[in-house]
This record gives C-alpha cells, structure tokens and sequence, in this order.
C-alpha cells in the first residue's frame, strides 16, 4: 500500500500535533455548553476520533453520511443522505466535521439542511481545505491544513475506498490511476 504514495504532504506528526491544537481551542470555543459533534462519513472518522480525544468538554457524537452522485475524484453537488443523524438537531449547537472542504458543495447542502432543522449555531471543522476548488462560497471555521489542487489520499481520505487506513496524507503515484 505504502509503495502507492508519491509523496507524503502532511506527516502523521502533523497531524497529531494539529489535533491536539484543535481540541484545545473547541475546548476553549464549547466552554459550558454541550455541542453534538457530527462527523461526516466515513472520510472523517479518523480525524473526529483524533480531535475529540484532545477536547475535554461534555460533547455528543453522532454521525451522517452522505455520498454525492458525482465521479469519485470531484462531487457534483447533488448529495443523498445515505445515513442521517439519529439526534434531533433544533436548537443543539452543532460542529460539523469533515475530512476534506473542495467545492464545498457538500457543507453546503449539510449546512442549509442543519439550519432548515433550526440548529442554534454550526461551527464547521475540517482537517483539509482545498481552497482552489471552491464553487460555492462556503468558509470552515477551524481549518487543519490547507493544501493544493491534487487528490490527496490517507487518514480518511479514499481513493475507490482505499488507503483510508494510512496514517498521513499522501498523493498517489499516477500509475495507480491506470494512468503512465
Ligand atoms: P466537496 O463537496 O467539497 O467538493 O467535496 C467533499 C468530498 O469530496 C470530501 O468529503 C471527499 O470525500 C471528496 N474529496 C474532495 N477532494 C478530495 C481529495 O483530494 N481526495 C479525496 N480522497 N477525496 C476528496
Ligand atoms: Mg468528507
Ligand atoms: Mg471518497
């Protein structure tokens, strides 16, 4: 699995020196209230485990998953609730967290939705932001690291449901795209 990677972009260092920094600061953000935290499956489901461990606040985990009709390297903003939250959302201040922020087509459908079900707040904390590939105007509040316009792999990140499980974020070698 490893020989697939090009080259690593974010070490498993990183990573975890990123999580704890994060916790803290939602910590800090949450202080005396109880938010549900919502990861997005299944991409965020490493990265949510990480930096919820660091907070040391009453929280709540639920989880979503979503899959868009798209190709499976760019969404195509159509999104099907594939699982829905098992929490009733009115009036809950909400932290949604994601793996990975590119059109932003897929926050945004989640966030109309959340406001639709009269959330009290919605803080949106992703591991990776790809401002580049913005199509709606859509802004994280927490960002993790921002990275370039390559399909990244790795701590969540798939490529055909693959390399979830590496501990870092990569690029993939061209070949293991059927390509040179
Ligand atoms: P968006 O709706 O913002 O375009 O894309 C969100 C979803 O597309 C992410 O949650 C992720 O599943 C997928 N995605 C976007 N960019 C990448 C990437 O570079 N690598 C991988 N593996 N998935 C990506
Ligand atoms: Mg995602
Ligand atoms: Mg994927």
């Amino acid at each position: 699995m490893r020989n697939d990677i090009e080259k690593v972009l974010i070490s498993t260092e990183e990573i975890e020196e990123k999580c704890k920094e994060i916790g803290a600061q939602l910590t800090k953000e949450y202080e005396g209230k109880f938010p549900l935290a919502i990861g997005v499956l299944k991409g965020a489901l490493p990265f949510m485990a990480d930096v919820l461990r660091h907070t040391e606040i009453h929280l709540e985990m639920d989880f979503m998953d979503v899959s868009s009709y798209g190709g499976e390297m760019r969404s195509s903003g159509e999104v099907k609730i594939v699982k829905d939250l098992d929490t009733k959302v009115e009036g809950r201040d909400l932290l949604i967290i994601e793996d990975i922020i590119d059109s932003g087509l897929t926050l945004s459908y989640l966030v109309d939705l959340f406001k639709y079900r009269k959330a009290n707040s919605i803080k949106i904390v992703t591991l990776l932001d790809k401002p580049e590939g913005r199509t709606v105007d859509i802004k994280a509040d927490v960002v993790g690291f921002n990275v370039p316009n390559e399909f990244v792999v790795g701590y969540g990140l798939d490529y055909q449901e693959k390399y979830r499980n590496l501990p870092y974020i990569g690029v993939l070698k061209p070949q293991v795209y059927g390509g040179v």
